[in-house]
Parts: C-alpha cells; sequence; structure tokens
C-alpha cells in the first residue's frame, strides 16, 4: 500500500533491536483519514470472504480495528492483557511473548463474545515474530471458530513471523512488508 509506505518513509523512526517507531500516526497519535485508507485496504483484499468479526489485542490494534469494522460491518472484540490468573472458566487463554518487551503475558477473551459460529478476521499493526498472532488465532480454535485471516499494517519480513502464520495455512494480508531497515539506509520494501 503505497500511502503507508511513503507515511513510513517520512515519519517512521528506525530504532535499536529492529524496531520501527510509528508513534507520530499510527501508534500514540493516530492519523484517522489514513487508518480509514487501511481499513479500506483490508476490505479490498478479503473481499469476499465471509467475516463475522475482527479480532484484535490490546491496545495499539484497537483503533485498527475499529476503523476496519466500519468497512466490514462486524463488531471488534479485543483481547485483554490479563494480569489475573484466576479466570479459568468464562474466558479463553493463550500466552503471548512480546516483541517489544521481552515478557511473556496472558491475553484473554470473554467466552460470551466469541462463539463456535465465528469467522474471524484479525488484524493487528504489526507482525515480528509472530506471537500475537499465534496467541490470537489459539483463542479463536479454543473457541471451535474460525480464522479467515490475518491482515497486518506493517510487516517485518526479516523476522520469522510472516513465515510461520503462512506455513500455518493462515491466509496473511500484510499492507507493508519491510525487507530490511537500518537507520543508515532506511527502509527497504518487499
Ligand atoms: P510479534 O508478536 O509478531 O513478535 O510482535 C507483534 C507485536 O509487537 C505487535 O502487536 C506490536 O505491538 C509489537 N511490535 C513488534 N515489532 C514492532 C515494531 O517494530 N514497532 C512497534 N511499534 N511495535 C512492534
Amino acid at each position: 500500500m503505497q500511502l503507508l509506505k511513503d507515511r513510513i518513509n517520512k515519519d517512521g523512526k528506525i530504532k535499536e533491536g529492529n524496531v520501527l517507531k510509528v508513534d507520530s500516526f499510527l501508534n500514540h497519535q493516530i492519523d484517522i483519514e489514513l487508518l480509514e485508507e487501511i481499513g479500506k485496504e483490508f476490505k479490498r483484499r478479503f473481499e469476499g470472504e465471509e467475516i463475522t468479526k475482527i479480532l484484535t489485542i490490546e491496545a495499539s490494534g484497537i483503533a485498527i480495528a475499529c476503523i476496519a469494522a466500519k468497512y466490514f460491518n462486524v463488531p471488534v472484540l479485543f483481547a485483554k492483557k490479563s494480569k489475573t490468573k484466576n479466570i479459568a472458566g468464562e474466558v479463553y487463554t493463550s500466552k503471548v511473548e512480546s516483541f517489544t518487551h521481552g515478557k511473556v503475558y496472558d491475553i484473554m477473551v470473554s467466552k460470551e463474545f466469541l462463539l463456535k459460529e465465528d469467522k474471524v478476521l484479525i488484524l493487528d499493526d504489526f507482525l515480528a515474530n509472530g506471537q500475537a498472532l499465534l496467541g490470537l488465532s489459539k483463542l479463536v480454535e479454543d473457541a471451535g471458530a474460525t480464522v479467515v485471516g490475518a491482515g497486518i499494517v506493517i510487516e517485518k519480513g526479516f523476522q520469522v513471523g510472516g513465515e510461520l502464520i503462512r506455513k500455518q495455512g493462515i491466509h496473511l494480508e500484510s499492507l507493508a512488508i519491510i525487507e530490511k531497515m537500518s537507520v543508515e539506509d532506511g527502509v527497504t520494501y518487499r
């Protein structure tokens, strides 16, 4: 998606440890016009698929999912990062190792909102090692629901996540795939 790549080139900041900061338009301050274009693009890429729910993870996935959901006309469910241990029974949970913080945390969704009939599109801002997407798809599987696909705004193609997810047979659409990035040379796309 050229508009997104242009914006990353203009405003993205490359940090140590293979982290791209997009705080001025996606992760902190949010450019809603850009998100609307992102939402339309996800809709185009998953055209013809039956989708009943969009699933994402708090916090940065929520805005993306909410605006995309306008074009799919479905509700958004976001997995909560949970600190409470004793919640088994009413929720589906899985573990996610955070790329940016290096910690393992639990995510959960209420069983009330994820049903076996659901056809789920998973959306997130970044794909790095794939742990967030795998954790989210486990929630869907545990519910007996179906993962229709996964949409990512920025995939870091030099990390293992993309391959991992595609190998699982999940229909993955990334709007910008970064081949390599460095402070000296900037970002190169696939
Ligand atoms: P994964 O689970 O695929 O290893 O990492 C994806 C998650 O980590 C995303 O939900 C995102 O919040 C965060 N993340 C991974 N890489 C980056 C990055 O380069 N920049 C930012 N801002 N977040 C990232």
